[in-house]
């Protein structure tokens, strides 16, 4: 099973990709956890991300894309795959398409979790209190422009993935255990 998380900043995504791990075997491949890794590692791909990182923008599709392919052709994928934070933009769903059609895996479902912003802003600050600023892109300032930039770059993927069928759509106001469940639910 190869399934998309959906969903604006804050929104759970991560939390719920490891319980889908835990869950049903699949492995996340979380495109802002590759990111900071390459930042951490001063790789190539770090230098060119690390300030578009910090100022909440996008990082290139052409730099996304090629750290997903590399990824999807590890042995470990074939099991199955949580999208958790990719595709962002419509290239990315359209380059996603395609690279899943070239290494013969398929697309099953794609599970929105739908956030009111006022919500996400108010989970985000916690979330930067607790991790004491671990994350350079926690902080009020960089959410809105993030938000900003997942309504504009990002929302519309929802109808992207209505169109094929595969959207799920799931309250992500609820608590952890309860959009855990209805995840569940709508992959069953
Ligand atoms: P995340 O951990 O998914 O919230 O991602 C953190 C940051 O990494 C984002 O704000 C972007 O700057 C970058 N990033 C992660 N995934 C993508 C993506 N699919 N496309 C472009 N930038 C991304």
């Amino acid at each position: 099973m190869n399934i998309i998380l959906l969903g604006p900043p804050g929104a759970g995504k991560g939390t719920q990709a490891l319980r889908l791990v835990a869950n049903h075997g699949l492995i996340q491949l979380s495109t802002g956890d590759m990111l900071r890794a390459a930042v951490a590692a001063g790789s190539e791909v770090g230098l060119k991300a690390k300030a578009v990182m910090e100022a909440g923008q996008l990082v290139s599709d052409d730099i996304v894309i090629g750290v997903v392919s590399e990824r999807l052709d590890q042995p470990d994928t074939k099991n199955g795959v949580i999208f958790d934070g990719f595709p962002r933009t419509t290239a990315q769903a359209e380059a996603l398409d395609k690279l899943l059609a070239e290494k013969g895996m398929t697309l099953d479902a794609v599970v929105e979790m739908q956030v009111d912003d006022e919500l996400l802003v108010g989970r985000i600050e916690k979330r930067a209190a607790e991790t004491g600023g671990t994350r350079a892109d926690d902080n009020a300032e960089t959410l809105k422009k993030r938000l900003k930039v997942y309504h504009a770059e990002t929302a519309p993927l929802i109808d992207y993935y209505r169109g094929t069928g595969k959207l799920r759509t799931v309250d992500g106001a609820k608590s952890i255990d309860d959009v855990t469940s209805a995840i569940s639910g709508v992959l069953a």
